[in-house]
């Protein structure tokens, strides 16, 4: 029996090391203070994984101060498609750099629709990221009446592939999963619910097909879910092979609920 333990020891770190590894994102959108994120950050338990919180613009440069310890990386919530100038209210990729951002979310449903983001606007923010070497998480997933009118496959194919036209994939890209009627936050979203674990294996799936069509290397692209991920939904998402990690909105505001959805994996 102590052999047993003892073996188990001291396989464990290198069998850890051969288990793919998740990327779980906190969007915290427009919520939170700077003080209130330095406390949080505190809380956090540590993870095998990469945890990376989309912090508004004003907490980065505190942040990445308190973040170096517990490994948990930076990421913009959105970027400018130029690289500078007269842009009044815009923030460049080099900004966000030097700000300690690792990553940056590109084209949230909640920016394409409130904001009026368009593609090509889309593609000069994601040109602008891999300049700088930081790992664009674009955004893609259909509406609720797309959906309803079979349109989830269309809609991902041409998101795609005007979001990545004539992108050389020079560092790590995400494709964030979200369909807009599963984000908590929208109204489309009546019953408060994730897509089911059908939905998301089979739009990942069609993502991977579609991502093989315009590149010839896919290995720095991976493939994430989000769209209300919980505490209670998140070790079963997690855990399927096509799911390479999470992008969390509201259940990543409360420290309890983060750090839940870190024990998941
Ligand atoms: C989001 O807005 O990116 C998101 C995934 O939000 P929620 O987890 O609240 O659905």
């Amino acid at each position: 029996m102590r052999k047993q333990k003892s073996l188990k020891k001291l396989l464990w770190p290198n069998l850890i090391k051969f288990m793919p590894s998740k990327v779980i994102i906190a969007n915290w959108k427009m919520n939170l203070s700077v003080k209130k994120s330095l406390e949080f950050v505190r809380k956090i338990i540590k993870s095998q994984n990469e945890l990376v919180i989309a912090a508004p613009f004003t907490f980065l440069c505190e942040m990445s101060k308190h973040l170096k310890k517990k490994k948990i990386k930076l990421a913009g919530q959105n970027v400018s498609q130029f690289s500078e100038g007269a842009y009044t209210g815009d923030v460049s990729a080099k900004m966000l750099k030097e700000e300690g951002c690792t990553y940056c979310l590109v084209g949230h449903s909640e920016r394409r629709i409130y904001f009026k983001e368009t593609d090509s606007e889309i593609n000069g923010k994601i040109r602008q990221l891999l300049k700088y070497e930081i790992k664009p998480i674009l955004c893609v997933g259909e509406n609720y009446l797309q959906r309803k009118r079979k349109l989830t496959n269309s809609v991902l194919a041409k998101q795609l592939a005007k979001d990545l036209q004539g992108i050389k994939v020079s560092g790590e890209i995400l494709i964030a999963y979200e369909p807009i009627w599963a984000i908590s936050t929208f109204q489309e979203n009546k019953n408060k619910k994730a897509a089911s674990l059908e939905d998301i294996i089979s739009a990942h799936q069609r993502i991977k097909k579609i991502l093989q069509k315009l590149f010839k290397n896919t290995k720095k692209i991976k493939i994430i879910y989000g769209g209300t991920v919980t505490p209670l939904n998140s070790s079963q998402i997690l855990n399927l092979k096509e799911v390479e990690g999470v992008l969390v909105g509201g259940a990543s505001l409360k420290v309890p609920s983060l750090n839940a959805i870190i024990k998941a994996i």
